[in-house]
């Protein structure tokens, strides 16, 4: 069965770039939907355990591609469900970047200056708060005190936990039961649910076509809320305004698949896209050492004291952000909870000659999972990814009923990604197995490739035209009406976690989106407070439309 709506705006996709726009727009007066693929679960739905129709497997979406995969949230508040909430600015030479182009990636109106008013308005609305070390857990301060060890520095990281709330109970992947962490469900969605937006869950958008009226028309499937291969009903959304932000590995997809109705795509949609330089690293702790190394210990036996418990990265080393090195060769260092499964599945045995998933030395790997300290890297690549052609419908063609997805991106890294792969590898063993203190096992891309769980810069913002698809108010080139304004849009990698720079930008795009939306007779102001009626944030720039 197919049906026409018609609403001001269409936004696609509930994450960060979705909630924000969604607030905006429908706290300004516009006709709000906002379609999104996966369920809307809240805090008493969100499960402990690995079950098949389990919350950890309904909002999440593994999806498989040619040499890179990329695990990203499905569900109604995206990515910020599954997340780990750590939420630094990215640094200042960032902004400068270089990269593959040879020439600055970023809008020359895009500094860290220029964003910092746009970082203090979302710091203030989740709320982003500083960590103390009285409440970082026992493996965060392990790897504090390891890195002051080898001379480094390493210290809690910003983050949209409220840690009082929070008990450490390492089930944040599969959402928060306990409200602790500051997902998009407890701030910019329900106030824009307030203000009369309507989101719809399990609704993926498919493609978009071009109304007579230069409005577009989206085209929708409704998804089996089980068995997510299976797709219903069919509907049509006509808006004036359409909001892409399906995130970085389904927006390039579904710009693509509009093509033949739309016309010709900027030549960036699709590609340039960066997985953040990401590279996980697992050390085996010898406990020995720890004690009379760096003399600490816990108690034998105790799983809650294993290093693998506690929240998801609470510390990190930044020694090597420093913007006076060459490019390529700077990245973080975060010590990171990464839960049994697919961090336990997929870590290598120190030291292995060749691939060792399983296999007696994996077993006695896994006996020893309470001494495992993961270390996440976070480093420059070169946008080497390149989406299409798009499957028959989503962004992937699913696998299973649940989670897993077969994609349409290649990546194949430069010689400069793998410079600060090996790079950041190397200062986690410099760091880590000085005197004996662990046995460090990198990442291998033999088996399963690259992976992101930041995927960015598929449909990028940019002032040159050959190289962004996006211009820098995020309306897709040669298709006005049209706004991205999620992960896809950042030019590329940051080498810190994402989500506070991709939510700045959205809210730095909301001045120009709510104009463009006026523009085509859409009854709407700028100017809302902060999501919960806060203004402190919102002094420093007060843009009015
Ligand atoms: C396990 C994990 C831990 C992470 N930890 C951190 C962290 O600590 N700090 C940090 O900064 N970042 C973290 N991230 C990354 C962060 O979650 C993302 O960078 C961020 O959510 C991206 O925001 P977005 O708006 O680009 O897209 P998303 O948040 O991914 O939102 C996109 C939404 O669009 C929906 N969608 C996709 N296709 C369609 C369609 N066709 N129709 C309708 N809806 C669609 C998706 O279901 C999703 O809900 C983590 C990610 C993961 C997976």
């Amino acid at each position: 069965m197919t049906s026409t709506e018609s609403t001001d705006v269409v936004v696609i996709g509930s994450g960060f770039g979705g909630a924000i726009a969604a607030y905006h727009l429908a706290a300004g007066g516009a006709r709000v939907l906002v379609l999104e693929r996966g369920p809307w679960l809240q805090a008493e739905e969100f499960e402990h355990d690995f079950k098949l129709g389990s919350s950890y497997t309904r909002v999440f979406d593994f999806v498989v591609g040619d040499g890179m995969s990329i695990l990203g949230g499905n569900c109604v508040g995206g990515g910020s469900v599954v997340y780990f909430a750590t939420m630094p600015r990215a640094p200042r030479f960032v902004f400068e970047r270089r990269g593959s182009i040879g020439r600055r990636m970023w809008p020359a109106s895009i500094t860290r200056d220029t964003l910092d008013p746009w970082y203090d308005r979302v710091t203030e609305a989740l709320p982003v708060t500083r960590q103390s070390w009285e409440k970082v857990p026992y493996a965060g301060g392990l790897f504090a005190a390891a890195c002051a060890h080898a001379g480094r520095t390493a210290n809690p990281s910003p983050s949209a936990v409220d840690v009082d709330e929070c008990v450490n109970c390492n089930w944040m992947m599969a959402g928060c039961r306990f409200d602790a962490k500051r997902s998009l469900l407890l701030n910019y969605l329900p106030a824009a649910v307030a203000h009369g937006a309507e989101i719809r869950p399990l609704h993926e958008v498919q493609r978009l076509t071009r109304l007579a009226d230069g409005g577009y028309r989206v085209h929708y499937r409704v998804v089996d809320e089980e068995d997510y291969r299976i797709l219903h009903d069919s509907g049509e959304i006509d808006a004036k305004l359409v909001i892409l932000a399906a995130g970085s590995g389904a927006t390039p997809v579904i710009l693509q698949r509009s093509e033949p109705d739309l016309g010709r795509m900027p030549h960036a949609v699709g590609r340039y896209f960066s997985g953040n330089g990401e590279r996980l690293n697992t050390a085996i702790l010898d406990e020995d050492k720890v004690r009379d190394v760096l003399g600490l210990s816990r108690p034998d036996g105790s799983a809650y004291a294993a290093y693998q418990i506690g929240r998801g990265p609470t510390v990190a080393s930044w020694d090597r952000l420093d913007g006076s090195l060459p490019e390529y060769e700077r990245f973080s260092l975060e010590q990171l909870y990464f839960p049994p499964g697919l961090g336990t599945i997929l870590a290598q045995v120190p030291g292995a000659t060749g691939p060792s998933w399983f296999g007696l030395e994996k077993k006695e790997m896994l006996r020893q999972w309470q001494s495992w300290l993961t270390i996440f890297t976070m480093s420059e690549d070169d946008n080497e990814g390149v989406f299409g052609p798009p499957p028959e419908t989503g962004n992937a063609h699913r696998l299973s009923m649940q989670m897993l997805g077969d994609g349409p991106l290649r990546y194949r890294p430069t010689a400069n990604t793998w410079r600060g792969w090996s790079l950041s590898d190397a200062a986690v063993k410099d760091i880590l197995e000085r005197d004996g203190l662990a046995r460090v096992a990198p990442w291998t891309n033999d088996l399963v490739g690259a992976y992101t769980v930041h995927p960015l810069a598929s449909c990028r913002i940019g002032d040159d035209p050959a190289t962004s698809a996006l211009d820098d108010r995020h309306e897709l080139r040669g298709h006005p009406g049209i706004f991205v304004t999620d992960g896809s849009a950042v030019p590329g990698a940051l080498t810190v976690n994402p989500a506070l720079t991709i939510a700045a930008l959205a809210e730095r795009a909301m001045p120009g989106i709510v104009r463009a939306a006026r523009e085509r007779g859409v009854a709407v102001q700028y100017g809302a407070p902060a999501p919960d009626g806060s203004t402190a944030a919102r002094v420093a720039v007060a843009p009015t439309v």
